[in-house]
C-alpha cells in the first residue's frame, strides 16, 4: 500500500480534481446505518502503514487476497468498510489482536487493475469508529463498531487554536518544499476543528503511531493542541534546515558567481583579441618545465607551483611572484655540465699564453689540475685564494684557468656584502624576494660546474643582518655545499662541482674561518721590467686591437712605457698602465677616424700631448737629505708604498704628539722610539735637559689614509734622533722594522711589496730587520741587484746607515713635497685603504 495522499502533487491532477472525481463516485456509497444500540458493522480492511482520517481521500493499493475479498463484498453491497491499521506493518495475516481498536469507516471507489496484476482504489474516510467486536475472521474479518461523535461547535479558545494551527501550517508549507501551497489553502477553508486537526496531522505527523494517537484523540480541542505541538516542532526543524540550506546555497552561489565572472572575463579577452592568453601562458610554462630536464625535486616543485598558478585568476598579484619563482627553477643549471679538459700541457700552454711571469701561481694551479686528473673524484681540494694588489693579474689568471679547463667563468664581487641574505637570498614571503647572489651567478653560469671567482673576500662586512661569512663557509665547504640552501629557492642546490677561487687584496682582513679553509697564493706585484714585458706582450696588443688600430701601425717606444710606469701610474699591478696605454691609443684612433694625420710611434715626450702632465712627480731629483724626515716602507692594499715620517721639535713641556690618522700600535711605537732616545741621550750627544723643554710632534702625512702597525717603529725613531741630533737623514734610504725599548729591531711582514715599492720610488738603500732575510728570495734578482739591502738587528745600525755623519749635519730642514704637484708615494687611494700592520 502506498502512503496517503490528500494532495497528489504529481503535476497531472490537482487536489480539486481528485477531490471532485473521488467525491462524485465515492459520494454514492452511504454510511452504514447504526442499529438500536448505535452500532454499525462491516468488513475489515487491514492497513499496513497508513491511516485514513475522516474526510480524507486517498488512493490505496490492494495486494492481499483478504483485503480484496473484503472490498469486493462491500462494493457488491454498496457498503462501507472498517479500515484498521496494523501495529506491525510486516504482518501479512493480521489477527484481531494485531490491529488498533480505533479505526475509520471508509468508502471505497472502483477497483482498478494495474498492469502488474495488483489493484488500486480511491478511498474516502467517513468517521472514527471504535471496534466493539470481531464477528468473523475468515475468509476476511468482520466487525461491529461504534461511530465516534465529536462536537463541532467553535468557541473562542477553539478559534484561537485553529488560527494558531493555520498560521503555523502556513509557515510549514513555506519551508517544506514537499508540501504544496494548495495544502495551506485547503486547510484555510476548513471550519470544522476536528477535521482541521486531522488534515494537518495527515500532512505533517511523522509516524504511523503518532497518527494513530491523533486518531484516538476524540476531543477536537485536544487534537488541535497536539497538532500545534507537532507543528511547532516541525517549524523549528524546518527553519534550522532552511538556515543550513541557505548558508550552503550562499557558498554555492558565490562560487558560481566567480565562475561566471571568470568565464565572462575570458569571453571579453577573446573579444579584445587577446585570445586565451592565460591558458596559453600556462601551457608555455608547463612546456618550459618539461623541456628543462629538471631533476625530480625541482621538477615536482615546479609542477606544484604551476598547479597553484593555474588555479589563480590571471590578474592576481601572486601570479607574478609564482612565475618568477618557476622561472628561477627552470633557468638554474641543474644538470648541464661541461667536460673538464685536464690535459696539463694544454693548461700550461694556455696560462703562459695569457700571462707573463707569475711562476708560483701557475705552478700551483698546474699541480692542482694534475691531482684532479689523476684522482677525478678526490673530494677535498683546497679552495685557492689569490691575494695581491689590484691589477696583479688575479682575475685574468682565473679566467685563464677556466679557459684551460674549458669551464665557464663567472665572477661575483663580495665587496661590501654585509647581509647574509645577499648570499642566501630572501624568503619568498618578502616582497620582491630573489635568490642570493650565489644562485644568481650560477644562473649566469648556465652550467653546474663553472669556475666561480669570489672577488674581494677580504671586504666582506658583518652586521646585525647576519654574518655573510658563515653563509660563504657553507658555499665553500665541500662537505656541505652539495646541498646549499637558498632561502628563496627552498630546494637544496648542488654547488659541489663548482670550482671556487677567491681573491683578496690582503689576507689580514679575510675572516679567519674562511682563511683557514683556503690555500693562499700571493700575487706580489711587478717590478718595472716585468711591467714592460707585460705591456709589450699583452697590454699593448690588446689595447691596439680594442681601439681598432693595426698592430704594425703604431709603435710604443720602451722609453714611453717606462715613463708611463714611473710618472703616470704608480701601482703594484698593471691596471692603470693598461688604462693609460688604452687612452693614448684612443686619442690616436680618433685622429685616424677623422682622417687626420696620426703618428706612427708614441715616444716618451709625446705622452704629455695625449695624457696631460705627469701625475706622479719623480722625487729622486728633488729629494734632499733632511733633518727630522725619514722614509718608511709601508704595505697597503694597493701593494707597497713609501711614506715619509716627519718630526718637528717645538719649545714646550716635553709632550709627544703624533698626527696623521695613526692607530694605537703606531702611537706606541712612537712612544717606544722616544723612550729609547731618552735612554741613549748621552751616547747620541743629546742634552738630556732638552727633553723637558721640548714638545715632539711626529706627523705621518697623507692623513686621510688610516695607518697602523709597528713597522714604522725604526723610521719614527730615526726621524726623532735626526731631529734631536740635527743629523740629516740620507735621502736615498727607506726602512721598515719594529723597535723595542732597548733598540732592537724586530721583523715585519710584506717585505716583497715594500722593497718593490722602495725600488719603484727610486730609493737606493733599504733597511730591513735581520730576521726578514728569508723573505728576500721573493724579490726579483734584478731589483735586489739595484738596491743596497741592509739587514739590521739594532737601531744603532739603522742610525749608522741612515743618518749623515755629524759634521755633515744640515740643520735647516726643508720641505719635501713640491707645492701641489703630487709626489711619488701618493697612490690613487680609495677610501678605506690602510697601511697595514707590518708584522
Ligand atoms: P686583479 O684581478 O688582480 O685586480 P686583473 O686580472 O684584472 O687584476 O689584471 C688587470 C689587467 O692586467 C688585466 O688586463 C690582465 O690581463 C693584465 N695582467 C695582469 N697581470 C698580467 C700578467 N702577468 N700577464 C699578462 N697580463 C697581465
Amino acid at each position: 500500500m502506498r502512503d496517503n495522499d490528500w494532495f497528489p502533487n504529481d503535476g497531472e491532477e490537482n487536489v480539486g480534481q481528485t477531490f471532485q472525481r473521488g467525491a462524485e463516485e465515492l459520494q454514492r456509497i452511504p454510511n452504514a446505518v447504526p442499529d438500536q444500540e448505535g452500532l454499525i458493522e462491516g468488513p475489515v480492511l487491514a492497513l499496513r502503514d497508513l491511516i485514513i482520517y475522516p474526510n480524507m481521500i486517498s488512493p490505496i493499493f490492494i495486494a492481499r487476497k483478504r483485503s480484496l475479498l473484503a472490498i469486493e463484498e462491500a462494493r457488491k453491497n454498496n457498503q462501507t468498510v472498517i479500515a484498521l491499521t496494523q501495529f506491525d506493518a510486516k504482518i501479512d495475516h493480521p489477527e484481531p489482536e494485531d490491529l488498533y481498536q480505533v479505526g475509520v469507516e471508509v468508502a471505497i471507489g472502483n477497483l482498478l487493475t494495474l498492469p502488474d496484476g495488483s489493484n488500486s482504489a480511491l478511498v474516502q474516510g467517513r468517521r472514527r469508529v471504535e471496534i466493539v467486536e470481531f464477528t468473523q475472521t475468515e475468509p476476511y474479518a468482520y466487525v461491529q463498531a461504534r461511530p465516534v461523535i465529536s462536537p463541532k461547535e467553535i468557541d473562542q479558545e477553539m478559534e484561537a487554536l485553529m488560527r494558531t494551527v493555520i498560521g503555523m501550517f502556513e509557515r510549514c508549507v513555506q519551508l517544506n518544499r514537499s508540501l504544496p501551497e494548495e495544502a495551506y489553502l485547503f486547510a484555510l477553508n476548513i471550519d470544522d476543528p476536528g477535521w482541521l486537526a486531522d488534515m494537518v496531522a495527515s500532512a505533517i505527523a511523522p509516524t504511523v503511531r503518532e497518527r494513530q494517537r491523533l486518531l484516538e484523540t476524540y476531543d477536537p480541542r485536544m487534537r488541535l493542541k497536539q497538532v500545534s505541538e507537532l507543528l511547532a516542532n516541525e517549524v523549528d526543524v524546518l527553519e534550522l534546515e532552511d538556515k543550513i540550506h541557505s548558508r550552503v546555497q550562499k557558498e554555492v552561489n558565490r562560487n558560481q558567481r566567480e565562475m561566471y565572472l571568470r568565464e565572462q572575463l575570458k569571453a571579453i579577452q577573446m573579444e579584445l583579441g587577446e585570445g586565451d592568453v592565460w591558458t596559453s601562458d600556462l601551457a608555455e610554462i608547463e612546456n618550459l618545465i618539461e623541456v628543462a630536464n629538471l631533476p625530480e625535486e625541482p621538477y615536482k616543485r615546479a609542477l606544484k607551483e604551476l598547479n597553484r598558478l593555474s588555479q589563480m585568476p590571471p590578474m592576481s598579484p601572486e601570479v607574478g611572484v609564482i612565475r618568477t619563482y618557476i622561472d628561477w627553477i627552470v633557468d638554474l643549471p641543474w644538470a648541464q655540465k661541461t667536460e673538464d679538459n685536464l690535459d696539463i700541457n694544454h693548461a700550461a700552454m694556455v696560462l703562459d699564453q695569457n700571462h707573463y711571469g707569475l711562476p708560483r701561481a701557475k705552478e700551483r694551479i698546474l699541480e692542482y689540475l694534475a691531482v684532479r686528473s689523476l684522482k677525478p673524484k678526490k673530494p677535498r681540494q683546497p679552495i685557492l685564494c689569490f691575494v695581491g694588489a689590484p691589477g696583479t693579474g688575479k682575475t685574468s689568471l682565473g679566467k685563464s684557468i677556466a679557459e684551460a679547463l674549458e669551464r665557464k667563468f663567472v665572477r661575483l664581487s663580495l665587496g661590501g656584502v654585509r647581509d647574509e641574505a645577499e648570499i642566501r637570498g630572501h624568503r619568498r614571503t618578502y616582497i620582491g624576494a630573489l635568490p642570493g647572489r650565489i644562485l644568481q651567478t650560477m644562473r649566469r653560469a648556465t652550467t653546474l660546474n663553472p669556475l666561480f671567482m669570489l672577488d674581494e673576500i677580504d671586504k666582506l662586512g658583518t652586521d646585525y643582518r647576519g654574518d655573510p661569512a658563515s653563509a660563504l663557509l657553507e658555499v665553500l665547504d665541500p662537505e656541505q655545499n652539495h646541498t646549499f640552501s637558498d632561502h628563496y629557492l627552498e630546494i637544496p642546490y648542488d654547488l659541489s662541482q663548482v670550482m671556487f677561487i677567491t681573491t683578496a687584496n690582503t689576507r689580514s682582513t679575510i675572516p679567519w674561518a674562511l682563511l683557514d679553509r683556503m690555500e693562499v697564493i700571493e700575487f706580489p706585484g711587478y717590478i718595472e721590467e716585468e711591467k714592460i714585458m707585460i705591456a709589450r706582450n699583452f697590454l699593448i696588443p690588446r689595447q691596439l686591437e680594442e681601439s681598432g688600430l693595426d698592430a704594425d701601425e703604431i709603435h710604443y717606444t720602451e722609453s714611453a712605457i717606462k715613463r708611463l710606469i714611473r710618472e703616470y701610474t704608480y701601482e703594484a699591478g698593471v691596471r692603470n698602465l693598461e688604462r693609460e696605454i688604452g687612452r693614448t691609443y684612443r686619442k690616436i684612433a680618433r685622429l685616424k677616424a677623422s682622417k687626420k694625420r696620426f703618428p706612427s710611434r708614441v715616444g716618451a715626450n709625446a705622452l704629455e700631448k695625449y695624457l696631460g702632465p705627469p701625475k706622479y712627480f719623480d722625487m729622486e731629483a728633488e729629494r734632499t737629505d733632511e733633518v727630522g724626515v725619514a722614509t718608511s716602507l709601508a704595505w697597503t692594499d694597493a701593494g707597497g708604498d713609501i711614506s715619509p715620517v716627519e718630526v718637528v721639535l717645538i719649545d714646550g713641556k716635553g709632550t709627544l704628539q703624533i698626527t696623521g690618522h695613526v692607530g694605537d700600535v703606531m702611537q706606541e711605537s712612537a712612544q717606544a722610539g722616544l723612550s729609547y732616545l731618552k735612554s741613549r741621550a748621552k751616547e747620541l750627544n743629546v742634552d738630556s735637559d732638552r727633553f723637558e723643554s721640548t714638545d715632539v710632534h711626529v706627523h705621518i702625512p697623507e692623513g686621510a689614509i688610516p695607518k697602523d702597525g709597528p713597522s714604522a717603529g725604526i723610521t719614527i725613531a730615526t726621524a726623532m734622533i735626526s731631529a734631536f741630533t740635527g743629523r740629516s737623514v740620507r735621502k736615498e734610504v727607506g726602512m721598515t722594522g719594529e723597535i723595542t725599548l732597548r733598540g732592537r729591531v724586530l721583523p715585519i711582514g710584506g717585505v716583497r711589496e715594500k722593497v718593490l715599492a722602495a725600488h719603484r720610488a727610486g730609493l737606493k738603500t733599504v733597511i730591513l730587520p735581520k730576521r726578514n732575510q728569508k723573505d728576500l728570495v721573493e724579490i726579483p734578482k734584478k731589483t735586489r741587484g739595484e738596491l743596497n739591502v741592509n739587514l739590521v738587528t739594532h737601531i744603532d745600525e739603522v742610525i749608522e746607515i741612515a743618518l749623515c755623519p755629524e759634521e755633515e749635519a744640515n740643520t735647516t730642514p726643508s720641505r719635501r713635497k713640491k707645492d701641489k704637484s703630487p709626489t711619488k708615494g701618493q697612490v690613487d687611494s680609495a677610501p678605506g685603504q690602510s697601511i697595514q700592520p707590518g708584522a
